[in-house]
């Protein structure tokens, strides 16, 4: 299986590095930078979870040709580049499956706008990828990975995208219903993404404090409440998973609270914002999401 990762960034890196440590036919797309030329000119500098450092020598173009005899495109852009990065590529595909692993609502039926739906794959990692230098990215934790035809039934291409992946050592799951895994991950993000960003705290704060318990609680409640009438049966449980995930990376600080203290765009329009705007359609309020998009906003503008 010839596989492309489009976006080379934390997750791209890790994923396409990983693939070819393990001998897979992968080919990093990413735009022209320091880090792309790193790779291209030596190799990728790779840190495993246990701190082991391995030297990947990794294939990385920014000539979007690449992917014209791929059989599997990973999609590892930020969520409000996806059109952007699929109508770049989109001419140069043939039959391939496209799958997208980014957090976020929308990023299958963005990714459905450039290619037939029936290629179109969605799923979750829960993998940890950093981009540390040029050149360099560290697998910050281990996770599980699902995956699944978004919009049509699953197949065997399907168990071998699953299957590559697996052998990476991202082991891979496939699942009959991607929407509610895509949806499960967006409610924990809800609960501890902007919160943590706005407070500035780490996520286990949000479980050790009862003013963050009540955030985590409220805004998960909410997008528990949209996802309902959107039809998708998100686990009854979200806000206990979602306060274990906040235990579970207790130090961490979210993506979100990165991108805001590092004065980077963030994701809100895909998670808080979404829910927002699919409440708004549903006629269900969101208060609580609709406050903390808008100050995420305010914080990115500033
Ligand atoms: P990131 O480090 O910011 O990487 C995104 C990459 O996409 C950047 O390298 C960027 O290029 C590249 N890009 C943007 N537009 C492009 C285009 N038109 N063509 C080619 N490349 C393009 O972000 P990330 O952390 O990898 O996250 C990617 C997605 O995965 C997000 O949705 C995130 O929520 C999700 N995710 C991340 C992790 C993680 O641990 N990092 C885990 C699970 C899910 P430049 O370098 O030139 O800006």
């Amino acid at each position: 299986m010839r596989i492309v990762v489009l976006g080379a960034g934390s997750l791209g890196s890790l994923l396409a590095g990983a693939l070819a440590a393990a001998d897979a036919d992968v080919t990093l797309l990413g735009r022209d930078s320091e880090h792309v030329r790193r790779v291209r000119d030596d190799a990728l500098r790779l840190t495993r979870p246990d701190g082991t450092e391995t030297r990947v020598p990794l294939a990385v173009t920014t000539d979007a040709a690449a992917a014209a005899d791929a059989d599997l495109l990973v999609v590892c852009v930020k969520s409000y580049d996806t059109a952007d990065a699929l109508a770049g590529v989109a001419e140069h595909l043939g039959g391939a499956d496209v799958l997208t692993l980014q957090n976020g609502l929308g990023n299958a039926e963005t990714v459905a706008d450039y290619v037939p739906r029936e290629r179109v794959l969605a799923g979750t990692t829960t993998h940890g990828a950093v981009r540390e230098a040029p050149g360099h990215v560290r697998h910050a934790g281990r996770g599980d990975t699902t995956i699944g035809r978004y919009f049509a039934p699953n197949d065997a291409r399907v168990d071998a995208a699953a299957d590559a992946l697996s052998a990476a050592g991202i082991e891979t799951t496939v699942t009959d219903d991607p929407e509610v895994a895509v949806w499960t991950k967006v409610l924990v993000n809800a609960g501890i993404n902007a919160a943590t960003a706005l407070a500035r705290v780490p996520n286990g704060a949000l479980v050790e404090s009862e003013a963050g318990e009540r955030v985590l609680r409220r805004a998960v409640e909410e997008g528990v409440e949209v996802a309902r009438a959107e039809g998708v049966a998100v686990p009854s449980d979200a806000v206990e998973r979602t306060r274990a995930v906040a235990e579970r990376t207790a130090s961490n600080a979210s993506s979100m609270r990165q991108d805001v203290e590092r004065g980077r765009r963030t994701e809100v329009e895909a998670l808080h914002g979404a829910l927002v705007r699919r409440g708004a359609a549903n006629g269900v309020a969101t208060p609580v999401n609709e406050t903390l998009a808008d100050l995420v906003r305010l914080a990115e503008e500033g």
